[in-house]
């Protein structure tokens, strides 16, 4: 199995991850040659994180991507080779067990994983930039430092925030936990959530008091074996090999040390979480468009019609130079929301827009990609079809294109009439 887990663990134990982050934020506000790099340009750790996550990528997902697509199952040995390779505690303290790294990091990361499999790079975004963040941004000591080790070891967590009749209007969800003691007791059921069936460790939002409205909603941290029950498991267009599933909770007890934040506060914690976990899915379906255009490119250079090499006709040429610009104006959109959100500057507006264009973008290459090839585009011999099928997601999830577009409006609308 490749194992980049040493070298990672290496770097991060010398502390390089965290001082490479102080360093980009120092220069920032001071010396021009800081100041001026292009947003292609990446520290040496994320750029040595880049690399060997996409060796990672090569040479341990590829050989299984269509294997796992057919079946519509995660091959176990990917979830232990991205623990095994330092890859599910991107952002986490050394300490804990984890790289310490950027968020940029964890954005290369699944846009990497994304270029081979997207199935993949999600269940290492969910986990990352969703379960991971929430534990580091919002759990006390106890709990930070009970789940954040297992979760850069080996347990595979997931985020529980959507229910059969609250999608966009997440807040509007009905499961309950009510208070029993020293624990709460969790009633309801989730639709949708990302990585549940092989995941040990739920977040779970429930509300303690529906009389407060979306004030109720709290955040709860729940093991497996406390109760959670698979109620279906959804077959899907796309992301096949990502499990996405129904969950029940029947009188599921809960101590209540694992309340994660404050009670009544969950509504913030999703609200903020999606904020940012939207730059994971940009760099996903931009790691879906680059990964279409690197299939169908070297193509367009090895098929002859009409005596000639098929990127050699004009019409290819200019379909061909619009999308490598589109897909260039992606990554410029997914890499400064994330410095910014790095900077600790405002990026909601920027997170959403490259959302936005990115899933657009992912759309129209591989739907490109497809047609490129021709007859084979559309056979299941070349992955082209597959990101074809994959990237649709990128509309729905982590709030939908219309929900981007809204919460850009509002934000725009405020800038303009204050
Ligand atoms: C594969 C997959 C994985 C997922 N993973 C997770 C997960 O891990 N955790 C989790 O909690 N959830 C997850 N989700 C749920 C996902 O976030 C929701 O599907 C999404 O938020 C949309 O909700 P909905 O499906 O109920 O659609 P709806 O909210 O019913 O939307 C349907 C349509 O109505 C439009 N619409 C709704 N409200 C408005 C409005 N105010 N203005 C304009 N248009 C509107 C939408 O844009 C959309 O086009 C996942 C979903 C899928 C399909």
């Amino acid at each position: 199995m490749f194992s980049l887990r040493s070298s990672l663990g290496a770097v991060a134990r010398k502390g390089l991850f965290a001082k490479q982050i102080i360093s980009h934020n120092r220069g920032f506000g001071t010396t021009l040659a800081a100041r001026v790099n292009s947003l292609h340009s990446l520290s040496e750790d994320e750029q040595m994180m880049k690399d060997m996550v996409a060796r990672f990528a090569r040479e341990t997902v590829q050989p299984l991507v269509s294997k796992m697509d057919e079946e519509e199952q995660m091959d176990p040995s990917i979830i232990k080779g991205l623990f095994e390779a330092g890859l599910m505690g991107v952002e986490t303290p050394v300490d804990m067990g984890g790289a310490e790294a950027s968020f940029t990091s964890a954005i290369v990361v699944i846009e990497e994983l994304a270029k081979i499999d997207p199935s993949v790079s999600v269940l290492c975004d969910v986990h990352n930039t969703l379960v991971n963040t929430v534990f580091r941004t919002y759990g006390n000591k106890e709990i930070q430092e009970k789940y954040l080790p297992q979760l850069a070891a080996d347990k595979l967590g997931c985020f529980c925030l959507s229910e059969a009749a609250s999608g966009s209007d997440a807040f509007a969800l009905q499961t309950k936990a009510v208070k029993d003691g020293d624990h709460y007791v969790i009633n309801g059921s989730k639709m949708w959530i990302t990585n549940s069936a092989e995941a040990d460790v739920f977040l779970v939002f429930a509300n303690v008091d529906p009389s407060k409205g979306y004030k109720g909603i709290t955040c709860f941290v729940v093991e497996r074996d406390m109760g959670v029950a698979i109620a279906k498991k959804e077959k899907k267009l796309g992301i096949r090999a990502s499990s996405t599933c129904q969950l029940s909770f029947d009188d599921v007890r809960v101590p209540a040390s694992n309340v994660l934040g404050e009670v009544g506060k969950g509504y913030k914690i999703a609200i903020e979480i999606l904020n940012e976990g939207r730059i994971g899915i940009a760099a996903q379906m931009l790691g879906i468009a680059q990964g279409a255009f690197d299939v169908a490119m070297p193509y367009l250079f090895q098929r002859k019609q009409f005596g000639s090499f098929i990127g050699d006709f004009q019409a290819m040429q200019h379909q061909y130079a619009q999308i490598a610009v589109d897909i260039e104006a992606a990554r410029l959109l997914t890499y400064n929301a994330a410095r910014l959100k790095e900077e600790g500057k405002p990026f909601v507006k920027e997170a959403a827009m490259a959302k936005l264009y990115a899933s657009q973008v992912a759309e129209r290459a591989s739907s490109k990609a497809v047609e490129w090839m021709g007859g084979v585009g559309f056979t299941r011999e070349v992955p082209a079809e597959k990101f074809y099928r994959d990237c649709k997601i990128g509309a729905i999830y982590e709030g939908t294109s219309n929900i981007q577009l809204q919460t850009i409006a509002k934000i725009l609308s405020k800038e303009y009439k204050d």
